[in-house]
């Protein structure tokens, strides 16, 4: 039985004052939710101030990105997972399509920013996931495979046992447009297949989580799927009420 695992994407959006009313309406409601794990993925800058202000140890705390080099250097503008984990992330998303799409990130580069998370037991969320024209032109396994198969190349399918994947279709990221949860299943059930093929006891128990417009009022069809565990949620997840209440919809 696989425990359900949301996490909220904040993306480039909040300030200080909002960070700090969102985070003090997640520390008081999220007593509500049951026992599912939960992440926040603040902005980088934001990180400490949500560690700081986050009461509860219900909520842990993820990174959008990270740096691709294992080790501190001369790399300006970037974080290394070792100080992700000293500032308290356990969590770092990672091959999201606004970062494969707008910065150019490769499988390749995906992939090798997973073993490295991975080598400091930082937990990637795998983004995975195909865009409109993919899915249209007939392609859209094929485009998911490649992406997993850069992964499991670089760091083997027995490391998928600490790895999350995160199931996105590209075209229903910020667009208000959900996978129907047949759909997403499908994908699912395509992406747990796969990884049987390989390993069976990882497949069985690795965490995939739907993203992609999920709200409250999709979340409960969305998640009772049986192979979706879980979500990575952007837009309403900057919403204590919505998030709380997806929360709620996969325990
Ligand atoms: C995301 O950015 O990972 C995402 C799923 O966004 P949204 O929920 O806004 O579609």
């Amino acid at each position: 039985m696989r425990k359900a695992f949301v996490a909220g994407n904040w993306k480039m959006h909040g300030s200080k004052a909002s960070i700090m009313t969102l985070v003090s309406d997640l520390n008081s409601k999220v007593s509500e939710v049951g026992a599912i794990d939960i992440a926040v993925c603040p902005p980088a800058i934001y990180i400490d101030f949500v560690s700081r202000t986050l009461a509860t140890d219900k909520i842990s705390i993820g990174a959008q990105n990270m740096a691709i080099e294992p080790e501190q250097g001369a790399f300006t503008g970037e974080q290394s997972v070792a100080m992700l984990k000293d500032m308290g992330c356990n969590y770092v998303v990672l091959g999201h399509s606004e970062r494969r799409a707008i910065y150019g990130e490769t499988d390749a580069e995906v992939a090798a920013k997973v073993a490295v998370a991975l080598s400091s037991n930082v937990t990637p969320i795998l983004c995975v996931g195909e865009t409109l024209d993919e899915r249209e032109s007939g392609v859209m396994e094929q485009v998911i495979a490649t992406q997993l198969d850069a992964v499991i190349s670089e760091v083997g399918i027995d490391a998928f046992d600490k790895v999350v994947i995160a199931y996105e279709p590209v075209w229903a990221i910020g667009t208000g447009k959900t996978a129907s949860p047949a759909q997403a299943q499908e994908v699912h059930a395509f992406i747990r297949t796969k990884l049987a093929g390989l390993n069976a006891a990882v497949a069985e128990k690795v965490i995939i989580q739907y993203g992609g417009s999920v709200k409250p009022d999709n979340a409960v069809e969305l998640f009772s799927q049986p192979d979706i565990d879980g979500g990575l949620i952007g837009g309403a997840s900057l919403n204590a009420d919505d998030f709380i209440a997806i929360c709620k919809a996969a325990g």
